[in-house]
């Protein structure tokens, strides 16, 4: 593939298992003048098993905005730059934010190079509805801060995902039963692509019991995929409404069922239709 002069490549590269770099990353990084990365003696491995030559600068976004700068000057010079992190997709809960922003902001173009992600990996093997869901990174490490965090997404209607350092999972685990109670259903994903992977679905009560019972739960890298919130559907309607619109809507489309229902017991239609949609979904 061509590298063009100027550009900066978002690559992201295995969170484990090296079979799943991908030919793109090695082609760019191959390519590329230069490679900024998190941590250069980490990253110098990955390099050495594909065989890339190309000349490193350690990348950390609390370098401060010098770093930053520098990249971009030699970007605006014209050479070609690949941003890396120790593992999986920059920028996801790792370094990457600025530079992009300025990259942006002085019309440089930015090049994403997908590849692996232990938040996209865990969200999808959850077996938890993936229509809807929000990244909530890290949990603060203290208890306190962690709580508010949690407390703040209770009612959250969407499929939640964590990061969590292993020595914290099980004080995670036991703030979310407080929380979220027992019953709430969680997926730890843990080892992804790894020798020892992971995946268990439980509702929050057995989850913490599993984990505290087993020390090996509480080692490696590891995903919380959290259910949603799932509230009882509030309704205007009463009883007898409900009961109607019910059967009515076996045999008929929703929009004749609510029509029908609105008529006979004088309510909104739109009422009576969002009843409907409500049970749909
Ligand atoms: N940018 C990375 C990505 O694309 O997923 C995440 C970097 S963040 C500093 C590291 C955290 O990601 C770990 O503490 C863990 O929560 C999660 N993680 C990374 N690799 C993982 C793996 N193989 N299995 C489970 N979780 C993983």
């Amino acid at each position: 593939m061509g590298i063009n002069v100027s550009e900066l490549y978002i690559v992201a590269t295995p969170i484990g298992n090296l079979a799943d770099m991908t030919e793109r990353a090695i082609q760019v990084l191959s390519s590329v003048d230069l490679i900024a990365a998190e941590d250069t003696r980490h990253s110098k491995r990955l390099l050495q098993h594909f065989s890339i030559g190309t000349p490193m600068l350690a990348y950390h976004e609390h370098g401060g905005e010098q770093q930053t700068e520098k990249l971009l000057k030699m970007l605006q010079e014209g050479k070609s730059i690949a941003l890396i992190s120790d593992a999986g997709t920059p920028l996801i809960s790792d370094p990457g934010y600025r530079i992009v922003h300025e990259a942006h902001a002085r019309g440089l173009k930015v090049v994403p190079i997908p590849g692996a992600c232990a938040l996209i990996s865990a969200l999808c093997a959850a077996g938890l509805p993936t229509n809807k869901f929000a990244f909530e990174g890290f949990l603060p490490a203290k208890q306190k801060a962690r709580c508010d965090v949690l407390s703040a997404v209770k009612e959250d209607s969407r499929t939640l995902v964590f990061y969590e350092a292993p020595h914290r999972i099980e004080d995670t685990l036991k703030d979310m039963c407080e929380i979220f109670g027992g019953e709430r259903k969680i997926t730890l994903a843990r080892e992804l692509t790894k020798t020892f992977e992971t995946i268990k679905q439980e509702p929050l009560a057995q989850m913490l019991e599993w984990v505290s019972q087993d020390s090996n739960q509480r080692r490696g890298e590891i995903v919380l995929v959290l259910e949603a919130c799932v509230t009882e559907k509030v309704t205007d309607l009463d009883e007898r409404s409900i009961a109607l619109l019910e059967v009515l809507a076996k045999e008929l489309p929703p929009k004749k069922a609510s029509k029908m229902v609105a008529e006979h017991y004088g309510i909104p239609k739109k009422t009576a239709y969002e009843y409907l949609l409500s049970l749909k979904n």
